[in-house]
């Protein structure tokens, strides 16, 4: 089961992108929009490639919208293929 994607499309408070989990406390690495997470609904979401990549891990029938740049596509399914889903939780 993955977590729908029901937050607003704007920057959180603490000023991290939107693919940002709130239980999330890292922080982003590069652009807000550097990527875009489409979920298996079709819902879309903007953010860093850090946050983008935690987000795909633990988001079920996720991926990256097409397009993304290559190169920014690449190290987000790469590093989501190294994290455990929502890795924060277990302090990662
Ligand atoms: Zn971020």
């Amino acid at each position: 089961m993955g977590r729908p994607l029901d937050r607003p499309a704007s920057h959180s408070p603490q000023g991290r992108c939107a693919a940002a989990a709130a239980e999330d406390p890292t922080p982003c690495e590069g652009s807000y929009d550097d990527a875009t997470i489409i979920d298996r609904n079709g819902a879309e979401v903007a953010g860093c490639i850090h946050h983008c990549a935690r987000l795909l891990a633990g988001l079920e029938g996720a991926r990256v919208h097409p397009f993304v740049l290559a190169r920014h596509a690449l190290d987000i399914y790469s590093r989501a293929r190294e994290l455990p889903p929502f890795a924060w939780e277990i302090g990662k």
